[in-house]
């Protein structure tokens, strides 16, 4: 696999961008320079709001089963090239080649959902006062939409705002991730191979405050979607107030994993350390605070400790790798400063704690044991393969300590008890709750956080309303 230089999509035409800048492209993996992006100028934001804005002429009057046909067709194209586009993800990115296949094929899955739900968009009839009076609430897409996606799934981050959008039969614009371009443009690619309109969907990359701060404000922009840190998105969101603009918001976590006594502890244990170390850790709904009742803690604190330890991290595209690198060298400094913080606190190390070697992003599997709450990191995301394992003594103490945080996107939890699990259901403050399995991020179930953590869902049967306007009209027999 030769990696690509990765070009702008503006009105249906791959190229450069008008002042041919062009942005290097780093494998995480080595440290060197793999190709390069195009970076979009003022003159090429102005050629995709144009171009959006005819493609939203021609795809907002494209009959809703011709839009599920593209897109299915879309999803089978991604899912044939799921090999190729996945060694892109993997060289840009860096995370293991089996990681990104999945990612690919479940970006593909999600394109499906949202083709299905771009024809149950129903709206309704509302009985009316008079006999000759019919009253309707019609959805209607909202218009020119303009996303924002971060770089830890460059795929899934794309497909949840572009499929959700496209089915309700929008027109985008997808700023799309700097760092990790070509597998984004990749699943874009598909869309125009499978004969989406010209302008429909245009993909820039470039200066990320600078695009954002253009494309809010612009009138032709009707609708934002962000995905990336608790501070940009308080910023976005301010701009979206400013000017009127509809926003969903997906951003940072900081996810307790709760295990009780009277859990499967083995289970537990499994399915944590595989959910932690995922991608690195660089995951919203990282399961972060483990936080141990206390028969267990010795026994549960020993298992994640030797599952990180056994963990193979390196190069992604090694077939037994189960760990890549973090993606960026931002991590491995915020890390080292977070451990180092929270050992200087008093906190045990228990797995890891360091970078390994001098080339590429490398960083070892960690487990902190006893952290104190005024270390840094039991307030920021670490945003990277590090266990923090506290302990607790009752159901009242730990649902204060999984709410402790502005943070309120995934939870977990392990548990036999009927009465425990009703109470967490009911009393965790966060967007999303799994018990006794790892059940997040399906296409067809909701997804998004509460609080600090954003608001609107980017899964389910409520992620397409977001894209949609409801529409009254009342008519009268003439
Ligand atoms: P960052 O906060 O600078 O950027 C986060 C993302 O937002 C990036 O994709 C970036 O390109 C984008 N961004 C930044 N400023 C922007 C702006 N003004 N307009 C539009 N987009 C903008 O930090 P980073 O180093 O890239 O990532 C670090 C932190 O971001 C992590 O610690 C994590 O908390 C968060 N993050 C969250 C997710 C997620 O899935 N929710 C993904 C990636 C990063």
């Amino acid at each position: 696999m030769t990696y690509p230089n990765t070009q702008l999509l503006i009105g249906g035409v791959w190229r450069d961008g008008a002042g041919a800048r062009s942005i290097n492209v780093t494998d995480p993996a080595t440290g060197e320079v793999i190709g390069t992006v195009a970076h979009a100028s003022r003159a090429d934001l102005d050629a995709a709001l144009v171009a959006a804005e005819a493609g939203l002429r021609v795809w907002s009057m494209t009959g809703v089963f011709e839009r599920y046909k593209i897109m299915r067709r879309a999803a089978e194209l991604l899912r044939d090239r799921a090999d190729r586009v996945a060694a892109v993800m993997t060289s840009e990115q860096g995370k293991p080649l089996a990681e990104a296949r999945s990612e690919v094929l479940s970006g593909a899955d999600i394109i499906d959902w949202f083709a299905e739900e771009g024809r149950r968009t129903y709206g309704q009839i509302i009985p009316a006062r008079q006999s000759d009076v019919t009253q309707m609430a019609i959805k209607l897409p909202v218009g020119v939409v303009a996303a924002f996606t971060p770089w830890n799934f460059p795929i899934n981050q794309v497909v949840r705002k572009l499929s959700a959008a496209v089915a309700a039969g929008c027109s985008i614009i997808v700023k799309a991730p700097e760092e990790t371009p070509a597998a984004p443009a990749e699943l874009i690619r598909a869309f125009v191979d499978a004969g989406i309109p010209a302008g429909v969907v245009n993909l820039v990359y470039g200066i990320p405050s600078e695009i954002s701060e253009y494309l809010i404000a612009h009138p032709v922009i009707r609708k934002i979607s962000f995905t990336g840190s608790t501070p940009v998105g308080k910023h976005l969101a301010a701009l979206a107030g400013q000017h009127m603009k509809r926003a969903t918001m997906e951003l940072g976590g900081h996810a307790p994993a709760i295990i009780f006594d009277d859990a499967d502890t083995a289970k537990a244990i499994k399915a944590l350390s595989a959910a932690k170390f995922r991608n690195a850790g660089q995951v919203c709904i990282a399961p972060t605070r483990f936080l141990v009742q206390d028969g267990v803690f010795d026994a549960v604190l020993d298992g994640i400790s030797h599952a990180a330890q056994a963990i193979k991290v390196g190069n992604g595209a090694a077939p037994d790798t189960q760990m890549g690198p973090l993606a960026n060298d931002r991590r491995v400094l915020a890390l080292e400063e977070l451990i180092g913080d929270a050992l200087a606190q008093g906190a045990t190390l228990r797995a890891g704690g360091k970078r390994i070697g001098n080339k590429g992003n490398f960083f070892e599997p960690t487990v902190l044991a006893n952290v104190p709450l005024s270390a840094r990191i039991m307030s920021e995301e670490p945003f990277g393969p590090v266990a923090i394992v506290n302990r607790f003594t009752t159901l009242e103490q730990v649902i204060a300590e999984a709410n402790r945080l502005p943070f309120g996107l995934a939870s977990y939890a392990f548990t036999r008890s009927a009465e425990t699990i009703r109470a967490l259901g009911m009393q965790i403050d966060a967007g999303m709750t799994t018990i006794n399995h790892i059940g997040l991020g399906l296409p067809e179930v909701p997804f998004g956080g509460v609080r600090d953590s954003g608001y609107g869902t980017e899964g389910g049967s409520e992620a397409i309303e977001a894209y949609l306007v409801t529409k009254f009209v009342t008519q009268m027999a003439a």
